[in-house]
This record gives C-alpha cells, sequence and structure tokens, in this order.
C-alpha cells in the first residue's frame, strides 16, 4: 500500500505553523516506507517554507507563490490547491483544523467533488481506508469517521492531536515551484485586518493555563486568576457564560465553541464544568478544579479538587507559588 498524502501548509509566527509540523510527522508515519509526504504551500512569500517543511517530515513540496495569495481567502486558496489536486490525484490531504483550515477542507472538497472529515484527533488506516477521528456532543462521543468521497481523502486534524516530529525526522525531498491556478477575478478580498482589542492570547501553545468562570462573581474577579497565572507564568483562559457576560475577550474562551487546550496543568476557577467547557479541555495532563460546590461536574475530570471559595484559595495559591518559584 503506498499512498501520496498532501499536507497543506499553514504559516506560524515564525516559518510553518506547529500544526502544520505535527500534521507532516503524523503523514510521514501513515505514508509508510513507499509512500509519500508532500508539503503543499500557498503564500506570497517562500521564504523558509520550503526548509520548514522537509525538516519536520515532507519528501515532496510544492511552493505555489503569488501575491493573490498573501492572505487566505477560500475562493483563491480552493482554485490553486483544487487545480493541483485535479492535476495530480494524491489520495490523502491533511489540513490544519484552524478557522480557516476547515473552511478551506469544506471548500476544496465541494470543489473536488468529495468530503470532508473535519476536526480530527486520530488518522489511522482500516486496510487500505484512512479514517479519521473526531468528537461529537461537546466530547462526550468519539466517533470513526471513514470518507467515502471518489476523489482525494480529506481530513482537517486539530492542533495538538499529535506530538511535533522528532528532530532529524526531515525528508529532505525535491522542492518544486508551481504557478497557482487563479480566478481571474475573485469575489471575496481581504481589505483591512483589525487586531483584537484584547492582548494575544496564546491558549494553544501555553504549558499553563488559569481559568475562570462565573464563580469569579464580576469582572474585577479575573483579578485573582491575572495574578496566579503570572505567578506560574501562565495564560488565562475562561468559560463561555463570562465571555458572553463581556467580562473578557472572545480570545480566551474554552470549550467546544472556543479553544481546544491540552496544557501541562489546567486550574479551573469558579468553573462548573458543563460539558461543553470539559470539550475544549479535559485532555489537559493535569486538571485542578476550584469550585466552592462539591458536586460540580468539573471534579469529575479533575485530578485535584480543591472544595472552598476561589476567592480564599486562589490568592493563597498564588502567594505559595510565588514563594516556592522566586526562593
Ligand atoms: C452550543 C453551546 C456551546 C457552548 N460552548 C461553550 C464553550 O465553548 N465553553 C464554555 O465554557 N461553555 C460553553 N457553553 C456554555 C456552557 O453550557 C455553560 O453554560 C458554561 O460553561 C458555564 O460557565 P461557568 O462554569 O463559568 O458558569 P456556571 O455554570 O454558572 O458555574 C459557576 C460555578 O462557579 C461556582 N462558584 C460560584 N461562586 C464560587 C466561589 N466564590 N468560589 C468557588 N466556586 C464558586 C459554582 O458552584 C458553579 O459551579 C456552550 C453552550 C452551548 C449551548
Amino acid at each position: 500500500m503506498s499512498k501520496t498524502i498532501w499536507v497543506v501548509a499553514q504559516r506560524g509566527e515564525s516559518g510553518i505553523s506547529r500544526t502544520t509540523k505535527e500534521i507532516l510527522g503524523k503523514a510521514k508515519e501513515l505514508a509508510g516506507d513507499g509512500g509519500a509526504v508532500a508539503g503543499i504551500y500557498c503564500g506570497a512569500s517562500k521564504d523558509g517554507v520550503a526548509e520548514g517543511l522537509q525538516a519536520a517530515g515532507a519528501s515532496q513540496v510544492v511552493l505555489m507563490v503569488d501575491p493573490k495569495l498573501d492572505t487566505y481567502v477560500a475562493e483563491t486558496y480552493t482554485s490553486a490547491l483544487g487545480a493541483l489536486a485535479r492535476d495530480r490525484k494524491p489520495d490523502v490531504i491533511l489540513i490544519p483544523g484552524t478557522l480557516n483550515g476547515k473552511e478551506l477542507a469544506a471548500s476544496l472538497a465541494a470543489s473536488l467533488d468529495g468530503g470532508a472529515v473535519q476536526d480530527c484527533t486520530h488518522l489511522d488506516w482500516d486496510g487500505d481506508v484512512l479514517v479519521g477521528t473526531r468528537a461529537f456532543f461537546g466530547g462526550n462521543l468519539t466517533a470513526t469517521v471513514e470518507n467515502r468521497s471518489s476523489g482525494p481523502k480529506i481530513f482537517s486534524v486539530k492542533p495538538k492531536a499529535f506530538p511535533l516530529p522528532a528532530d532529524g525526522a526531515g525528508g529532505g525531498g525535491d522542492v518544486e515551484e508551481v504557478a497557482p491556478e487563479l480566478p481571474a477575478s475573485a469575489r471575496t478580498t481581504v481589505v483591512e485586518f483589525l487586531a483584537d482589542e484584547g492582548k494575544t492570547v496564546n491558549l494553544i501553545d501555553a504549558n499553563v493555563i488559569v481559568s475562570g468562570g462565573r464563580g469569579l462573581g464580576d469582572p474585577e474577579g479575573f483579578e485573582i486568576v491575572n495574578d496566579l497565572a503570572a505567578a506560574l507564568g501562565g495564560a488565562v483562559g475562561a468559560s463561555r457564560a463570562v465571555v458572553d457576560a463581556g467580562w473578557i475577550p472572545y480570545a480566551h474562551q474554552v470549550g467546544q465553541t472556543g479553544k481546544t487546550v491540552k496544557p501541562k496543568l489546567y486550574i479551573a476557577c469558579g468553573i462548573s464544568g458543563a460539558i461543553q467547557h470539559l470539550a475544549g479541555m479535559r485532555t489537559s495532563d493535569n486538571i485542578v478544579a476550584i469550585n466552592k460546590d462539591e458536586n460540580a461536574p468539573i471534579f469529575k475530570v479533575a485530578h485535584y479538587g480543591l472544595v472552598g471559595d476561589v476567592f480564599e484559595i486562589v490568592p493563597e495559591l498564588t502567594k505559595k507559588f510565588k514563594e516556592a518559584l522566586q526562593g
């Protein structure tokens, strides 16, 4: 069984994104000895891209560089990637499961008359067929999904679903530049980017996340969460209830309709543990829950539970961590 697997590359803060690398590592394993893993890139600049893709395991690299591909737009990216896929007929196309990536997976699937399996957390062969595993109903059910489309099998993959490939995983193969096939006039153009008013929040990569919920009482209650996060060098997360209430920007939201995170330590302060919240954090390595209700559902997933008032426990934890970490 020798298959050609494409990984559609996304850029990160420096070079290709972490999720792209994670997927390349998995793709190399899935392709096996006889298979090929191609890193496919669309963008306006190719600086460092080929090297990054090769270092993470791509045995072929295809670069489609054009000023019109500077910013992701579903229409132009689908045109370029769709034309290439119709020409070269890869068996599988894997795409990082970011918001843009999931839109692209769906749009590409429609263009190739196929289907896309979104948000996969695992990929494996079932005989000759690649199947994706994904969560349903807020993480309460997990399903293994087969992509039966006749064209390339498209899967979007959740960030952090797979480990980063080890150093030296490099495929070191051919690099090819292909002129992208673009629509003569795109119906959508990006006019301007407006920065989020809130501070940049990188929950996905954080090793420590301290999250706050409605148990904090009001927006000022978040001060104790900010302090604990600062003492631990962590990021601040939140439940949807407090985001909806306007206490903290959406960028902090963890859960089914927020971010999916998997830090080494997740501290939930005054969060009840609704299934939609658990869907975004239940696979964290260590979960600490602080809640005054001993029956709160968050305790069912917590490795350590502290029953009590957040306003007593959290400042005390901050004090102790500061003492321990500074001295
Ligand atoms: C389609 C859909 C999608 C959703 N997506 C998300 C999502 O992505 N993320 C998300 O979080 N939610 C999501 N929700 C909402 C979710 O169902 C819950 O409503 C929400 O998570 C509750 O937030 P909370 O835990 O902060 O508030 P509550 O459920 O009100 O819990 C507050 C908790 O604080 C405790 N508490 C109160 N005072 C104190 C104190 N002084 N000290 C200690 N503990 C205290 C209480 O005992 C309680 O357990 C979604 C809902 C739907 C329908």
